[in-house]
């Protein structure tokens, strides 16, 4: 019953990822969520970020932007980015994913799909079949206060890691942490 909330990989966050990994295991597509997924919401990208798309460019992914957000708020994040993406997706309505298949010209078994929230982002991408990787939620400085559906993403993640079955489904494609 909860099946449809377990991404296939966690993340502690989208640079603890191994793209080229993902790259030589066949994937070409990336799915990005914006809002405290790649920035904490509503802030412009970061030097990190910019870097990270220079990357996946460099390695020959091709990437999408995939927001409810609106334009204004994706035009003040991709200053130095190269992506495409699609505002307004009413996520985590199916149409929104096929949409970005669409637009990335590439099927679902060749794309992943990051984002920070699994009623959103997991659940969405997971109805259309593409592989999923819940990334740690960016918080603000200071920002102690959760939400509501936060607890219950961490109980239900709680559980998800016990599931063996459904962990690591893209094998070993986290970095280790920098000691
Ligand atoms: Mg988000």
């Amino acid at each position: 019953m909860l099946e449809k909330y377990y991404p296939y990989e966690y993340a502690r966050s989208v640079f603890a990822v191994d793209y080229k990994k993902l790259y030589e295991m066949g994937y070409r597509g990336l799915i990005f969520d914006l809002d405290n997924t790649l920035v904490h919401h509503g802030e412009p990208s970061t030097e990190k970020v910019d870097k990270l798309f220079a990357y996946l460019n460099k390695l020959g992914f091709r990437t999408i932007l995939l927001t409810n957000n609106d334009e204004e708020r994706v035009k003040l994040f991709i200053t130095n980015i190269q992506t495409d993406y699609i505002c307004d997706a009413d996520k985590p309505d199916p149409s929104a994913y096929l949409k970005a298949l669409e637009r990335l010209g590439l099927p679902k078994e060749k794309t992943v799909s990051l984002g920070d929230q699994m009623f959103i982002d997991i659940i969405g991408a997971n109805s259309v079949g593409i592989p999923t990787i819940l990334v740690h939620y960016i918080k603000a400085p200071g920002e102690v206060w959760l939400g509501f559906k936060r607890y219950i993403e961490m109980a239900i993640l709680f559980v998800y890691r016990r599931r063996k079955k459904y962990t690591h489904r893209l094998g070993n494609i986290i970095k280790r942490r920098k000691k």
